[in-house]
């Protein structure tokens, strides 16, 4: 028997590193799947529709939810953003593990979800908010006005924080990196997540006798 896949949830304020760690995550495990969420924003350079977002219109992104096809969805900065259901799924019923990069109203709404007991969420702060507002503007994609508005929602994004099962400050990418793999491994290897051992042990059980 396959274990139930993982939904990891990744939240933070914009700019504290979400997306880059994503990468490392799944450069480091090629079987985590991610989870392309669908947007109502425009896509930034270098952004492609069905890798990075699937860019639509508020009315198809309306036609989603109606039909009951959206796993949450929440506005964020004016657009609407939204999990698609079916791929999570799938993705569960295969047994992978799937990352979620949304926001706290997101990381609630799958919290809550049927699907909830095999969350496991984490929050990415800052080291500091000059920082945030650095990488934010380092970044280079987003507007002047952009960036105030992003900035305006971080505190209202961190104020979340206690929400999660875990927090990581990313103060460097390469130990946030670590503390996020260890944080894997550790709940992969919880008891109700692997349900081969009992196979394990009775083979082991198995050995006694024979001895
Ligand atoms: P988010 O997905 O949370 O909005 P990104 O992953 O896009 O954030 O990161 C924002 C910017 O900050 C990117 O240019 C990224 O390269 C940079 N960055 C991320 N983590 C660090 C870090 N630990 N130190 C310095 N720069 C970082
Ligand atoms: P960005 O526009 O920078 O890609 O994302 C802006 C915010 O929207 C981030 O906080 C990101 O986590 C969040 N977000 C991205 N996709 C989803 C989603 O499917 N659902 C929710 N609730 N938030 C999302």
């Amino acid at each position: 028997m396959r274990r139930r896949g993982l939904l990891i949830i990744l939240s933070s304020p914009s700019g504290a590193g979400k997306s880059t760690l994503s990468k490392r995550l799944m450069n480091w495990d090629p079987t985590l799947r991610f989870s392309v969420s669908a947007t109502t924003r425009a896509p930034r350079p270098g952004e492609e529709h069905g890798r990075d977002y699937y860019f639509s219109t508020p009315e198809e992104f309306r036609g989603l939810v109606g039909a009951g096809q959206m796993l949450e969805h929440a506005e964020v900065f004016g657009n609407f953003y939204g999990t698609p259901r079916a791929p999570v799924e799938a993705a569960m019923a295969e047994g992978r593990d799937t990352l979620f990069d949304v926001d706290w109203q997101g990381g609630q709404q799958i919290r809550r979800s049927a699907l909830g007991k095999d969350v496991v969420s984490i929050f990415i702060l800052p080291p500091s908010i000059a920082a945030l507002e650095s990488r934010l503007r380092g970044r280079g994609q987003d507007s002047e006005e952009v960036i105030a508005k992003r900035m305006a929602k971080s505190r209202d994004e961190i104020s979340h924080w206690a929400e999660y099962d875990y927090v990581v400050v990313n103060h460097d990418l390469d130990r946030a990196e670590a503390e996020l793999r260890t944080i894997l491994t550790a709940e992969r290897a919880r008891a109700d997540r692997q349900p081969g051992l009992n196979d394990i042990v009775r083979g082991l059980n198995e050995e006694f006798e024979a001895r």
